[in-house]
């Protein structure tokens, strides 16, 4: 019979009752060191006392009015945003296939305005993830999500990620923007080059197109820096986020120059949830944490500190890791073709260690930003010995 929890995943069976900082214990009192994150998204690690703090006061006193009202936590929370970032102003939603399908209604309003409706297509990159709607689905353009479920989305034109000739090939009459994540995220941990992600921005500027950056993995302090883009020194014109930005707490946004923001007038884009009280509390609590003096910084040191760690395994255990690749604390594991990555996953979680996987036969660790170098340490001893139990015989790897 079917589970009554439809089963649309292949859950691993532990059952977490609570959590602190940057450790899980299960139901049956087992210790993990949490480097997944809930995929990159309780970036303050679990049950932060400043965040669970404003979460439980503004739950006590309004959880939720709708956007027919003004919503103060959203004022404060958009306006520190636009004073964090390249935007001017800030749309609020609840996930990161959410934010993404506003980012491209926002690119397609912006050339339906400005004399262009025939201009609604983007480029889109192979390998990319931009979640499960059906437009997002069309965007992610992978085969495998897509089968079963229908004729595509129009509009979504796929190159190979990091191939600056197919992008200029792929603009025609019908471009509107290019999309693209700055570090590919399911698909692999793949960053894009620093320069790629320039180039992009001057082809942008020459053909009139937007640049949509889904930051939904990379941003919110994840690379070391509150967006990733900052490191390749541009700006978008309108970018998504949704995982960090509430901590946990379902959140998403569309970020915006005031030149595309301006044509999502009332009528045009909306949502019952997005936006409320208690999710941009939430918002507002990550945001004290993350722009408090020194915490970006702390992450990019712990990070390095991290990259170096995985590099030093990689070269003790050349059977089973191929190479580091990611920025800041969305780093992946590429595994030699022995190695599985969903197996080498079973065999941390039995040292004691969560890790997501990615595409590409990828190992991916996403721990929360608060991680301290004593949390490091320990995450390097677990994956050494997690390689130790995956380092194939001689005879497998004969076999294969
Ligand atoms: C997770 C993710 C999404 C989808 O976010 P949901 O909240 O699951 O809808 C979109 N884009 C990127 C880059 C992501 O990592």
């Amino acid at each position: 019979m079917i589970p009554a929890l439809m089963p649309t995943y292949n859950r691993a069976d532990l059952a977490f009752e609570r959590g602190e900082g940057a450790w899980l214990w299960t139901v049956d009192g087992r210790r993990f060191l949490d480097f997944g994150a809930g995929i990159a998204t309780t970036s303050l690690g679990h049950a932060h006392p400043h965040l669970t703090k404003v979460i439980a006061e503004q739950a006590a006193r309004v959880m939720h009015v709708s956007n027919l009202y003004r919503v103060p936590q959203a004022e404060e929370l958009a306006a520190r945003h636009v004073a964090a970032s390249f935007a001017d102003s800030v749309f609020f939603c609840n996930s990161g296939a959410e934010a993404n399908e506003g980012m491209v209604k926002a690119v397609r309003k912006y050339h339906a305005e400005t004399g262009h409706p025939e201009r609604f297509h983007m480029i889109c990159f192979e390998g990319a993830f931009h979640g499960r709607t059906l437009a997002m689905l069309s965007a992610t353009g992978n085969e495998k999500y897509l089968a079963g479920f229908g004729p595509p989305v129009q509009g979504f034109d796929h190159v190979p990620f990091g191939n600056m000739n197919a992008v200029r090939d792929a603009i025609g009459p019908q471009t509107a923007g290019i999309m693209i994540e700055p570090v590919q995220g399911e698909g692999g941990v793949r960053p894009a080059d620093l320069r790629f992600l320039r180039e992009l921005r001057a082809v942008c500027d020459e053909f009139g197109l937007l640049l949509a950056l889904d930051e939904v993995q990379t941003g919110m302090g994840r690379s070391g820096k509150l967006w990733a883009h900052q490191w390749a020194g541009i700006e978008p014109d309108v970018m998504s986020s949704a995982k960090g930005i509430g901590g946990g707490f379902p959140l998403g946004a569309i970020l915006a120059k005031e030149k595309v923001a301006k044509y999502l007038k009332p009528g045009t884009h909306g949502t019952t949830y997005g936006g409320g009280p208690l999710a941009c509390a939430a918002g507002n609590a990550v945001l004290d944490v993350m722009l408090a003096p020194g915490f970006l910084g702390q992450v990019d040191g712990v990070a390095r500190l991290l990259w170096r760690g995985l590099l030093e395994l990689a070269e003790k255990h050349p059977k089973v890791i191929e190479g580091v690749q990611g920025a800041g604390l969305l780093l992946g594991m590429k595994l030699r073709p022995e190695v599985v990555n969903s197996e080498m996953q079973a065999a941390a979680v039995a040292e004691g260690l969560l890790t997501v996987a990615a595409g590409m036969n990828v190992l991916r660790l996403a721990p929360p930003l608060i991680i301290t170098e004593a949390e490091v340490a320990e995450a390097l001893r677990l994956l050494d010995r997690t390689c130790l139990r995956m380092t194939p015989s001689a005879a497998q790897v004969a076999a294969k």
